[in-house]
């Protein structure tokens, strides 16, 4: 076998490596069937096992309790932000929108785009170049909104919520994409949480769904079946063909947390990864220059920084990428260096990457 890097991509992202053997070693005959999961039908005893654990092994992870129903669905988290408008704002209700980075400001514009000025912009940092979140008293929520969205983590620039913001009653809607799974959360304040796999869970193009059941009886009952939630939930998301494999690589990952010790665990591996590196950061200040300004609002999954000038951070990431460790050049709005640090990149990976940044700051600083 070829020598596996150090990913540390932003998304798609590294996924953990038993997960990936196991697929390997199961590829070509899958459960006894003879032929890969791929191969099967959707409808067979075989593939609905997988189904079904997935969906069970998310229920499990994040202690989804009763009155919630697990959704897989596809298009990316970029449909879900045309989804969840679509569905849940009419009869002349609005949505509020958490402006906090470059995913929430991307829900918001679909929202726009779905249900034009119905979707209202309850706060926004992006005067501040969202190097912050915005503060609870910044917050501006319209009555009777159909639902407040928000953004977990903020993939791009690098901020995170540790805690949410109290909506006053209105269904509390949340992208979190980049960061499900990464501790525990209590899902009963959140009339929906979905989050694009890429990140966290699994392949691209798979989308893991939470509904709150009151919540989604008030969605629309008139809209095309694949972008109606109601048709996807009683249908156990077998409406379609669903995206079998990515499903299947799903129950892997999953398992694998489970076999880990759960989201517990994994959290504290997310602490761990994240004293380390924001320690070396804050260690030598004035050379990783860090682009988040409340150090409370750090990211445990996403830290961003600049080096003195944009030579050096040119050189980091050549020499990063000579050392076995790739995917650390910052987005092109951020510029910099951004570290992603999914469940999947270990504590040791990470004190890797630290004792680089220990030796370049010698060398450089
Ligand atoms: C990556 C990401 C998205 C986009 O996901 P797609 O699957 O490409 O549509 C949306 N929101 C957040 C927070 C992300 O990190």
């Amino acid at each position: 076998m070829g020598k596996r890097v150090l990913n540390f991509f932003a998304g798609p992202a590294g996924l953990p490596l038993p997960a990936l053997e196991r697929a390997r070693d199961e590829i070509l005959d899958f459960s006894g069937s003879g032929m890969s999961v791929m191969e099967i039908s959707h409808r067979a005893k075989e593939y609905e096992a997988v189904h079904e654990e997935a969906i069970a092994l998310v229920r499990e992870l994040l202690a989804v309790p009763e009155g919630f129903k697990v959704l897989l669905l596809q298009g990316g988290a970029s449909l879900q932000f045309a989804m969840v408008p679509l569905n849940f704002v009419h009869g002349g209700k609005t949505a509020d929108y958490v402006v906090s980075g470059k995913w929430s400001q991307g829900a918001y514009k679909e929202a726009n785009l779905a249900v034009g000025a119905a979707a209202k912009v309850a706060a926004s940092t992006e005067s501040e170049g969202f190097r912050r979140l915005p503060r609870v008293d910044e917050i501006r929520h319209t009555e009777g909104a159909a639902y407040a969205h928000v953004t977990s983590n903020n993939t791009v620039f690098g901020t995170q919520w540790r805690t949410f913001p109290g909506t006053a009653g209105v269904p509390l809607v949340a992208d979190m994409s980049s960061d499900i799974m990464w501790r525990p959360i209590d899902v009963r304040p959140f009339g929906m949480i979905y989050a694009g796999a890429q990140k966290n869970l699994g392949p691209s193009g798979l989308v893991v769904a939470i509904v709150r059941e009151d919540f989604l009886a008030t969605a629309r009952d008139d809209l095309p079946s694949m972008l109606r939630y109601k048709v996807h939930a009683s249908k156990n998301s077998l409406h379609n063909t669903p995206p079998t494999f990515s499903i299947y690589i799903l129950r892997n990952v999953l398992a694998h947390y489970k076999a880990m010790g759960g989201l517990a665990a994994m959290q504290v591996q997310n602490e761990e990864k994240g004293r380390l590196l924001y320690g070396c950061i804050d260690a030598h200040a004035g050379f990783y220059r860090g682009y988040v300004t409340e150090k409370a609002d750090r990211s445990v999954m996403n830290a961003t920084f600049h080096l003195p000038t944009p030579e050096l951070d040119a050189a980091f990431v050549a020499e990063t990428r000579k050392n076995g460790m790739v995917g650390l050049k910052g987005y092109r709005d951020v510029g910099g260096i951004r570290v992603s640090m999914y469940n999947a990149v270990r504590v040791e990976d990470v004190r890797t990457l630290v004792s680089f940044m220990e030796e370049f700051v010698r060398k450089h600083g």
